[in-house]
């Protein structure tokens, strides 16, 4: 799901949905802190509640330009959402219970209006102004590090021997970008279009816009925004010269970077391209002659993909 901590639709009556409401689950400061005592949050969460709130911000103001859209924050409590987890067995430190939470205070009054008057409260809990608090241009501009990786598998459907690679990825990366990583890991060469399906969302390529209707596109999601949780799965479909392939990516961890948080191929196995459900070896036993480069440990650079 785009967006998938900050947005949820269900709960609304259907005549509700075509209006085009959105429900930003938001922890204020000291539930926050409580949440991390907790152990609830992971490393795709900021850890200062400055840069948490400003990412917010940043998103409401993204969802806010959909035609017809709606905006309200939720302001979460961590007791309840512990109780919550409880109730229905499910883990208290998910993104998803985060979001059913979310879902299941609809109608018990505590959704706030997005944006609020610029001379108004701001929507956080602070007591400031909008205008002065989360509403600021000067907040709004101070850089953000990406606080998590996401360690993925991509490998290629349908193929034997398998073909695969683990890639280290920053979490918000652009899906554009995203997708050209795959390509040089994989080792595809300049896929005529693609996009990403799965876990409640598609994504295409930008070239594809004007032909699939409203589909988010791909240099305007990140990489978080579609996956975020460890074993969550998307398809992964480009079309190259050599027809289409799908190929199936899963995260395998997320994790605070160590250092720098750059995209890096961590390991692999199986070259290119083996035959569509052919059972041989012949992908690995081709000679200097492919197109396709062997399997590389260095196949992209810090300088190209920081
Ligand atoms: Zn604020």
């Amino acid at each position: 799901m785009i967006i998938a901590d900050q947005e949820s639709q269900r709960g609304r009556p259907r005549a509700e949905r075509r209006r085009a409401h959105y429900r930003a689950a938001y922890l204020p400061l000291s539930e926050f802190a409580a949440a991390w005592d907790r152990g609830l949050l992971d490393a795709t969460v900021h850890r200062s509640h400055a840069d948490y709130r400003r990412e917010l911000e940043q998103a409401l103001r993204h969802i806010a330009e959909r035609p017809g859209a709606v905006v309200w924050v939720v302001p979460l409590d961590v007791a309840g959402l512990v109780a919550y987890a409880e109730r229905e067995g499910v883990d208290p430190g998910s993104r998803r219970t985060r979001l059913d939470y979310n879902d299941s205070l609809y109608g018990a009054g505590r959704d706030i209006r997005w944006p609020p008057p610029r001379n108004g409260c701001c929507w956080c809990g602070s007591d400031l102004k909008y205008k002065q608090c989360c509403g600021a241009p000067g907040f709004l501009a101070a850089e953000m590090a990406d606080p998590a990786s996401l360690v993925l598998r991509v490998e290629l459907d349908d193929v034997r021997p398998p073909v695969w690679r683990r890639i280290a990825v920053p979490s918000e990366l652009p899906l554009d970008r995203v997708h050209e990583l795959i390509q040089t890991a994989m080792g595809w060469r300049q896929a005529r279009t693609y996009l990403f399906t799965g876990n409640g969302a598609t994504v295409v390529d930008p070239k594809l816009a004007d032909l699939v209707g409203p589909a988010p596109v791909a240099d305007s999601e990140r990489l978080i925004s579609l996956v975020n949780e460890i074993g969550d799965r998307v398809s992964y479909i480009c079309d190259t010269a050599m027809g289409k392939w799908s190929h199936t990516i899963t995260v395998e961890e997320v994790r605070e970077p160590d250092g720098e948080n750059i995209a890096r191929v961590l390991d692999g196995a199986g070259n290119f391209p083996p035959s569509k459900g052919e059972n041989s070896n012949e992908a690995q036993s081709r000679g200097p002659s492919s197109p396709f480069p062997a399997w590389s440990p260095l196949a992209f650079s810090r300088a190209d993909h920081a």
